[in-house]
């Protein structure tokens, strides 16, 4: 006990001091002490941080990438006890397409393991806002590419800049070949961890060993030195093995001469200081007793969730848009309809992948850096939306459609596993818009049997008479599509609004009514099957905070300097009908204005919010507020592959698509879904979206803007939100947020056919719908093109059992899910072959 405290005492004097000498006598006084003395490592991992956009553009990162690599090569040459750490399979594909001969050397120092392939992810992206599937792509395509061009994956996981990292990604981690965790941020004064080296485990159980780095991945001028005496010192009592990172980063560079002659003359008593590897130092610190995280790794920056709106989006859409064309591409394929576009869609998620990257997804980077990412999700966008077509119209073409010129035949296709209704919207050309008169109407819609679904008439995109928009809703089968017949009745044809009171305040479906207060924002929420009220306050309420925090929003947890909410300035009823009625209302805020339409669909079990707003508040935030009914509240939210439990503290927290407000002494809850936010904020009975947040771009701290410069926003002008709002009664697992986050991010298509004789049913699903529980989460070819990968994911935390009815490829089989297990399975074209359960990177 004794020698305890004066090691403590000792400590905290050396602490204020980081003068070799003294810990150097540290250790020889522990010796006197009589405590065993063990010879430790001070693992020096040679490395440059590659930024390849920020506060450049990433024809600059390519350079950054070809000069670093080159240097780092040369140090290779020069000193046999080098080794030099890296990440990211983009940096070693761009060096491939340059420079053959570099890359040839790349390819002869990571084959004698000089070169450690680290991350195994396409970049270092963001480690909160890719969705699960993404994260699943950056290994596939970081250690396939690893695998095939370099002999060799990683064993590390290497995210050493990223801001934050979701819990659920040990699990992910794990199933991309991946045991280890580098990271570095959140930094000790952001979150407290026992120790550097640390457990962290996934709430399905999974672990990677985990090791916070000290300090920063890079070294300055002459802080390497520095460094490690004072690592050493402040870890004098731990008396293990540490890892230190030098090379000049961030804009590359790498470890210079200088620093290696440094690393080399290090002579500390008792600890062997060496270059190295980080796999060498967790292969070697890897045992049982060491403390163990269950959770995030948060918080550095919390407003990189909410900062510039387009690229976020652009990410959700790119994201969904993709894993539904590979869905519709395999199905195509599969049918023998057309060749899978493998080639394309990879080239494709290379883009959503890249701008993934820390600096990007997170907005952090410069204006025209933004800009240039948004034109990467054009091309992504394209690429996607071109393979669905080819693949939706190649199948719809087959379909026998009976000749009939008083019908439109409509195909629909549900991307989804799950049966569900679902809206569509859809232009319609050569349809006279008389034939719409409400009471009159001439025009009806029926499924594939013969039954009669509501339609009604929607605002056109164009202003023509003979062009229209419709909106229905209608059941789906899983994963399939269904015919849809538009007919014109030469009588006129009653399709009556249902008898429900509506006013210019009041919604009302069959299952809900909404109220809206004179602020023109929702005040009550009723479940007329219950009588239950869901809300104790405003629903849908625009606020306008103070901000003035930099880009990264660093040292700001929550906004809580409110100056108003949005005024509203009109109300009135916009659409009445058998589908859907809406009421639109209009607010203002200074120069800031905005629109609401509130949507109440009569088959639904949710009602939707569209918000459209010209923002002009700099250095301010929007948030979209629900001051939900109920006590002692539970607030929950998506993240990728799962959902997490927040405190009610008003801090800014990031998450996926959904979030829910549950009240245990109700049992039921109210959620949200949006199609492209990631911030949001509970504090008592309240939640929030932060919907807008208008920062100036790369703005760090402790840069003070000065008042006179005329600074570029991330978030001034026009940007919509659609969001939507699913009161529950049980808690989020017995409601279908789920699912309707899922349809309402990855939406169905809706294909205008003709009169052709064909081979296929009307109605067909190519996978029976799996039960709740369980998510089917991407149908792809598989990488080697021999098969097709499905992905599951267990969603309530229970052991399950279930057969998998995949009509596709005439295949069942059953499945056990462990809770929240993430299985993929394997399916050969082969059908000699074994359907095989395989990791994420397909191996
Ligand atoms: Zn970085």
């Amino acid at each position: 006990m004794t020698l305890v405290l004066w090691s403590v005492d000792l400590y905290i004097v050396l602490n204020k001091q980081t003068d070799f000498a003294v810990a150097d006598a540290i250790q020889t006084a522990l010796d006197k002490s009589g405590e065993p003395m063990k010879k430790n490592t001070l693992h020096m991992i040679g490395n440059a941080h590659i930024d390849p956009v920020w506060l450049w553009s990433w024809q600059e990162g390519y350079g950054e990438v070809k000069a670093s690599f080159a240097s780092a090569l040369d140090r290779l040459d020069e000193y046999d006890d080098f080794y030099f750490t890296a990440s990211s399979s983009q940096f070693f594909e761009w060096i491939e397409e340059c420079d053959k001969e570099m890359f040839n050397r790349i390819k002869h120092y990571v084959s004698r393991g000089r070169i450690e392939l680290t991350g195994g992810f396409f970049v270092e992206p963001d480690m909160n806002l890719p969705c699960g599937e993404s994260f699943a792509r950056q290994a596939l395509l970081g250690q396939r590419y690893f695998k095939e061009k370099l002999g060799t994956t990683a064993r590390v996981g290497y995210n050493i800049d990223s801001f934050g990292h979701n819990a659920a990604m040990p699990q992910i981690l794990k199933k991309c070949g991946l045991d280890y965790y580098a990271c570095m941020r959140p930094a000790p004064e952001e979150m407290l961890i026992e120790d550097r080296l640390f457990w962290w485990q996934s709430p399905d159980g999974s672990r990677v060993l985990s090791y916070r780095i000290p300090y920063e991945y890079r070294t300055f001028e002459n802080n390497l030195k520095e460094n490690s005496h004072r690592l050493l010192e402040e870890d004098s009592q731990r008396r293990e093995d540490l890892m230190l990172f030098f090379g000049v980063g961030n804009h590359g560079g790498g470890p210079t001469i200088k620093n290696i002659e440094e690393v080399k003359s290090m002579d500390i008593k008792d600890v062997h200081v060496k270059m190295s590897r980080v796999q060498d130092y967790f292969d070697k610190a890897n045992r049982e007793n060491i403390p163990t995280v269950k959770k995030d790794l948060q918080y550095h920056g919390r407003g990189c969730y909410s900062v510039h709106s387009p690229i976020k989006r652009l990410n959700r859409q790119s994201e969904n848009r993709l894993i539904r064309a590979e869905k519709f591409c395999t199905a195509a394929s599969q049918l023998g309809l057309m060749p899978y576009p493998a080639e394309d869609l990879t080239r494709a998620w290379k883009g959503v992948l890249f701008n993934q990257f820390h600096d990007i997804l997170a907005g952090t980077s410069t204006e025209s850096a933004c800009n240039e990412a948004e034109h990467l999700y054009g091309e992504v966008l394209s690429l996607a939306d071109r393979a669905a077509n080819r693949a939706v119209q190649s199948i719809s073409w087959k379909i026998d459609i009976e000749q009939d010129t008083t019908m439109k035949p409509l195909v629909v296709f549900n991307p989804h596993g799950f049966n569900q209704t679902m809206i569509i919207e859809r232009e319609i050309s050569d349809l006279n818009n008389e034939d719409f008169n409400p009471g009159t109407q001439r025009i009806c819609l029926k499924d594939s049997f013969g039954h009669e679904i509501p339609v009604q008439k929607i605002q056109s995109e164009a202003t023509l008479s003979w062009q229209s928009r419709i909106v229905f809703t209608a059941p789906f089968n899983s994963f399939g599509y269904e015919l849809f017949k538009l007919y014109s009745c030469p009588e006129p044809h009653v399709m009556e609004a249902p008898e429900n009171p509506l006013t210019t305040r009041t919604l009302c479906s069959d299952r809900f009514s909404i109220t809206l207060g004179e602020s023109g924002y929702i005040s009550s929420i009723i479940d007329k099957r219950t009588n239950r009220e869901f809300l104790n306050g405003q629903g849908a309420l625009l606020s306008i905070y103070k901000d003035g925090s930099d880009t990264w929003g660093h040292d700001k947890d929550s906004y809580t300097e409110h100056l108003g909410d949005m005024q509203v300035t009109q109300i009135k009823l916009l659409e009445e009908g058998p589908v859907r009625s809406t009421i639109k209302a209009d607010f203002v805020f200074g120069e800031t204005k905005a629109s609401q339409e509130y949507r109440v669909y009569q088959n639904l079990d949710y009602v939707e919010v569209k918000t459209k707003i010209n923002f002009q508040e700099k250095g301010r935030v929007m948030k979209i507020r629900y001051q939900c009914a109920g006590e002692n509240h539970k607030a929950l939210m998506e993240i990728p592959y799962g959902f997490i439990e927040r405190e009610r503290t008003g801090n800014e927290e990031p998450g996926q698509a959904w979030i829910d407000m549950f009240s245990t002494r109700d049992n039921s809850g109210l959620a949200l879904a949006n199609d492209s936010k990631y911030a949001y904020s509970f504090i008592d009975n309240e939640m929030a979206i932060t919907a807008v947040r208008n920062a100036v771009f790369a703005h760090h701290k402790p840069t003070v803007l000065d008042g006179k410069t005329d600074y570029a926003y991330t978030d001034t002008g026009i940007q919509e939100i659609s969001h939507i709002i699913l009161p529950h009664e049980g808690d989020f697992r017995e409601s279908s947020i789920m699912q309707v986050a899922q349809v309402i991010n990855q939406s169905p298509i809706c294909v205008i056919e003709t009169y052709h004789k064909g081979t296929y049913p009307q109605k067909m699903s190519f996978l029976q719908s799996v039960e709740k529980g369980i998510m089917v989460r991407a149908v792809k070819n598989s990488e080697d093109g021999l098969g097709i990968i499905l992905r599951f994911m267990e969603t309530d935390g229970r052991e399950r059992e279930r057969e998998i009815d995949f009509s596709l490829m005439e295949r069942e089989f059953p499945l056990v899910f462990s809770p929240y297990e993430i299985k993929t399975i394997y399916i050969p074209f082969d059908r000699k072959e074994e359907i095989r359960e395989v990791t994420l990177t397909e191996y």
